[in-house]
């Protein structure tokens, strides 16, 4: 007996991390048990507290499963221990949560349906068909919060009184449904409705069939999904994609297509292991897949992606099981420029003009999230627009960023709040210049402030006066640092990658106010969070027509030829000189010569532009970077020579602009002169890059900006500076477009506040 009492021994362990809403302590619980030790485990601020005492032999084997096994949802950032004294405790025990109203916990994202629960569908007497089925390892999380702690009573699942059932289900400990918030059945939760003209259906099973039979006969459906709603069609059907295209004013966007399931993928992109593992994460991003075989023309107007996602509700599941179609169009709920609906009223006003039904379903949205976009480059996943599935998640850096708002970008805004050492970014916001998406950012802002327990008292914002995100700052009354949207762009990075030294760092974007009041874009800076010492840039391009220019290639165009040839440029047999109006280009030309309203910019997402027009692969764009995309659409890998270019303290292209003009008048391919063009652009770079290593000894090299959402770019470049010997560091869980500049600001504010 008295050996006995010697091997018992006792434990605290602590667990950081999303743990909170996604099942841990049931499974801490069933764990304890499994392995014969008693204690209890409770919630805590950061994460929860575990006691377990019992035999020292059982410990290891806990330890281990709970590294190993736990929730797939759940993410450990970190495990202490720490000894304690046995108590005697009899039994584990799930303790009470302490009151935490000041304090916060993480939320988790929203979490595609599981297949435990796809199988309940079929199984389950209460729960036979029935769509709204979730449990701990899945479900709507963020997009039905309202509040904190994340109990039922602040969800919008309030309003439904669980049935006998369900709360059995709830209440019980070993079952998968213990403490689900959005638990429900067919007798208790929330259903479905659809409408179209006068007719309402509510029965579930007659809604599958008309969606299905709609959906054959070429019918645009929209319906409600996790985070807004959706409009849906069929992706094989020349005519209802043009269709939607039309009624949805829809420029040549692509639209995002979901598919039945992976190897249905395979048949029309090819996917990689990393790839299938974004495809099929719990999170069901859309990936920009390389298509090996078309969809309907007008899903991705010539261009050789197409963003792939698989079903992630229960309803997208049952719904492929009727259809007999390998794939649906399924884009954002809205008109043109305006943030996805989610309000039931609004899909019934605005979406039934554009759809021949509108499906609803009686739970409300509470935060709107759009679908995420991930694109793996060099291997790694890379998040382009980041939303549903990875919202709210901070970011955890290794500095204090508390108490402080950047308030971000204005095109692809997002913003980010601080608190201790998280930075929370918030979802894709969009085009703040859109009046709905401005109130969208606004109220936003509020909820996260609630949310999170937080209220700003320094503020970061963008250095460009008339951005609406700096607007918006400057109303605050606060102090407001300014950070340049390069330097930004590379703080955002260096924060994501836990660095804090000089570095090279290197901004490849489409437009972003300068220090010299010029616009930026191809910004080789020596950097740290302080500030900066811009090194290089491409040379300066006129922008005939300003703002205009970035929406209009053949403007861009025109400048590099103008750069390139004078008024000789006339006489080359170009296409852009037979698809713009001649008077129109004589304007403005000499709009160019004379600099009227020809601000100067080293944006690279202009010289693609530019060089777009000149090959005519994209003269009139209809969308944002629709230009460099069609471009980079072009390239053919495995062919390594480039133009030339003039490197001096900036690197001009007008070599490589005549080289492409010769190249044209001699019928080269588009495709090789698309290649040689991304070779000569990371040629010139890594040049350049080497060039401020000798003269500083940095190699560590920090790559941003949304010209790096070209996978072509990226890879070929990262490669050859790895193969130079620089340590190259890239986004990730940040966007490198704008959705990160927030990130950018915040960490840059932060240093500032420190250094006084
Ligand atoms: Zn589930
Ligand atoms: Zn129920
Ligand atoms: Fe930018």
């Amino acid at each position: 007996m008295e050996d006995y009492q010697k091997n018992i021994i006792a434990f605290q362990i602590g667990v950081e991390g999303l743990v909170q809403g996604v099942g841990f302590r049931p499974f801490v619980y069933r764990l304890a048990r499994n392995h014969g030790l008693h204690g209890w485990v409770v919630n805590r601020t950061d994460g929860l507290t575990i006691k377990v005492e019992g035999p020292a032999a059982s410990l290891p084997g806990f330890m281990e499963d709970l590294r190993n096994l736990a929730p797939v949802v759940s993410q450990v950032d970190e495990i202490t221990i720490e000894q304690d004294e046995p108590e005697g405790l009899n039994g584990f025990f799930i303790l009470a949560s302490q009151d935490m109203t000041n304090e916060t916990s993480e939320i988790s994202p929203d979490i595609a349906v599981c297949p435990d629960c796809l199988e309940d569908i079929k199984n389950q007497p209460h729960r036979l068909g029935y769509p709204f089925v979730n449990c701990t390892n899945c479900g709507p999380r963020f997009t039905i919060v309202k509040d904190f702690p994340y109990d039922r009573e602040k969800t919008t699942m309030a309003p439904f009184t669980m049935c006998d059932q369900c709360s059995e289900e709830y209440t019980d400990i070993l079952n998968r449904r213990f403490h689900a918030q959005p638990v429900a059945c067919s007798h208790c939760g929330p259903v479905y409705t659809l409408h179209s003209g006068s007719m309402t259906i509510t029965s579930f099973a007659a809604l599958l069939e008309l969606t299905c039979s709609m959906v054959m006969q070429g019918k645009i459906i929209a319906v409600k999904a996790t985070g807004g709603f959706h409009l849906m069609c069929d992706a094989m059907n020349d005519e209802a994609v043009s269709r939607l295209r039309k009624l949805k004013h829809r420029d040549g966007k692509p639209f995002a297509v979901m598919f039945r399931d992976l190897e249905t993928i395979r048949l029309f992109a090819r996917v990689s292991e990393p790839e299938a593992l974004a495809l099929s994460s719990w999170r069901r991003p859309i990936v920009v897949l390389n298509t090996i075989r078309p969809l309907a023309t007008g899903v991705a107007p010539l261009l050789n992606t197409v963003g792939a996602f698989l079903p992630y509700m229960p309803f997208h599941h049952q719904l492929f099981e009727k259809l007999r179609l390998p794939a649906l169009v399924l884009t954002s709920g809205n008109i043109a420029q305006e943030p996805i609906v989610i309000h039931n009223e609004e899909a019934l006003g605005t979406l039934a003009e554009i759809a021949d039904a509108v499906i609803t379903y009686n739970r409300d949205i509470f935060n709107r999230t759009d679908d995420s976009v991930v694109r793996i480059i060099n291997g790694k996943e890379r998040i382009l627009r980041r939303s549903r599935g990875y919202v709210p998640l901070p970011l955890k850096l290794d500095f204090l960023v508390d108490g402080i708002l950047a308030t971000g970008a204005e095109l692809s805004n997002t913003f980010c709040i601080g608190k201790g050492n998280r930075a929370y970014l918030s979802q894709h916001i969009g085009d703040l210049k859109n009046h709905e998406t401005y109130l969208f950012y606004e109220e936003t802002i509020e909820r996260f402030q609630q949310l999170f327990r937080t209220k700003p008292g320094l503020v970061a914002a963008d250095l460009h006066p008339d951005y609406l995100s700096t607007v918006f700052a400057r109303r605050l009354g606060l102090e407001v640092v300014s950070v340049q949207h390069h330097h930004a762009h590379i703080a955002a990075c260096m924060a994501e990658n836990n660095l804090n030294e000089p570095v090279i760092g290197l901004a490849f974007d489409g437009t972003g106010l300068g220090a010299d009041g010029h616009s930026w874009g191809s910004e080789f800076m020596v950097c740290d969070f302080l500030g900066y010492d811009r090194k290089g840039h491409f040379e300066y391009m006129d922008m005939p027509g300003g703002d205009r220019a970035a929406e209009e290639p053949w403007r861009m165009g025109l400048s590099l030829l103008y750069k390139a040839y004078g008024n000789n440029m006339a006489d080359l047999d170009l296409p852009i000189f037979k698809s713009v109006d001649n008077k129109i280009i004589a304007m403005v030309t000499g709009a160019i010569h004379k600099q009227i309203n020809s601000p100067l910019s080293s944006g690279s997402g202009r010289l693609f532009d530019g060089v777009a027009a000149i090959t005519g692969v994209c003269i009139h764009s209809q969308f944002h970077a629709e230009a460099p995309m069609r471009l980079e659409s072009l390239v053919m890998p495995g062919i390594h020579d480039c133009y030339d270019v003039e490197t001096g303290a900036a690197i001009s292209f007008k070599p490589a602009i005549r080289q492409i003009c010769n190249d044209m008048l001699q019928g080269v391919p588009l495709a090789l002169i698309a290649t040689r063009f991304h070779n000569t652009v990371t040629e010139a770079s890594t040049k350049m890059i080497r060039k401020i290593h000798e003269e500083t000894g940095i190699r560590k090299v920090v790559l941003s900006g949304g010209t790096f959402q070209n996978k072509y770019l990226s890879e070929s470049l990262e490669n050859k500076l790895l193969k130079d010997n620089f340590t190259v560091y890239t986004h990730s869980r940040v966007p490198c477009n704008d959705g990160g500049i927030a990130l950018g600001q915040m960490a840059v504010a932060a240093r500032k506040r420190v250094q006084g």
